[in-house]
């Protein structure tokens, strides 16, 4: 049993180093704190996190995984940018947990979990690379917590579905840079839907 609480909890997570050079081209940003501790906090209530083996695709420097360790799961973090994980070793020492990283891409990674939680790419630079991510997560894991656009819902239900797993989903606002430099503001609010897939 794990005693902490969701405040503590987003704290700890809002304490962590966000991407010191975010690379737009990879999709590179980080989930904001209050928000990861949300979508951490519902998969707890539903089971998916204390003493489950967890994965964390696509994690940037962290802070899904790492919150999810908080809560008591046994997490391996998968991240291809080596500046990304140099901040997310940091934060592992930092938020005194253990957790097991692994650089490479997500396409390779071949272990089986009982739970994925991942914000990944959304598909808007790297064409496609949210199917990646998501054929991925149904080939290793019955539970797969999930960020999407909410532009593409209809599309992310009937690719789940074609997976064989059913989606409960809540929506939520996160802040995204821009891509063209000669807006005003450096960032845009763009709705996104939380996903908690399963393989029944
Ligand atoms: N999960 C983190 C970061 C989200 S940004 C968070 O919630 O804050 C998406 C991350 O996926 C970036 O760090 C990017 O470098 C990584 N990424 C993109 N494509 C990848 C791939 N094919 N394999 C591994 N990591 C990838």
């Amino acid at each position: 049993m794990i005693e902490i609480s969701k405040g503590a909890l987003a704290k700890v997570l809002s304490s962590l180093q966000k991407f010191a050079n975010q690379k737009v081209s990879v999709e590179q940003y980080s989930t904001p704190s209050e928000l990861a501790a949300e979508v951490l906090w519902q998969a707890q209530l539903q089971g998916d996190i204390d003493e489950k083996t967890v994965l964390d695709l696509g994690a940037g420097t962290g802070i899904l995984g790492i919150g999810a360790a908080l809560l008591g799961g046994k997490v391996t973090l998968i991240e291809q940018d080596e500046e990304a994980l140099e901040i997310a070793k940091r934060n592992v020492t930092q938020a005194k947990v253990d957790v097991k990283i692994v650089k490479g891409l997500v396409e390779d990674y071949a272990e089986k979990a009982d739970t994925i939680i991942m914000n990944p790419p959304f598909g808007t630079k790297q064409i496609h690379a949210d199917r990646a991510f998501l054929d991925k997560a149904f080939s290793l894991a019955p539970v797969v917590w999930s960020m999407h656009k909410t532009s593409t819902h209809p599309f992310i239900l009937s690719y789940a579905k074609e997976a064989g797993y059913s989606a409960t989903f809540f929506p939520a606002v996160i802040q995204l840079p821009h891509s063209q430099s000669f807006h005003k503001k450096p960032v845009k609010p763009v709705e996104i839907t939380v996903y908690r897939f399963i393989r029944p």
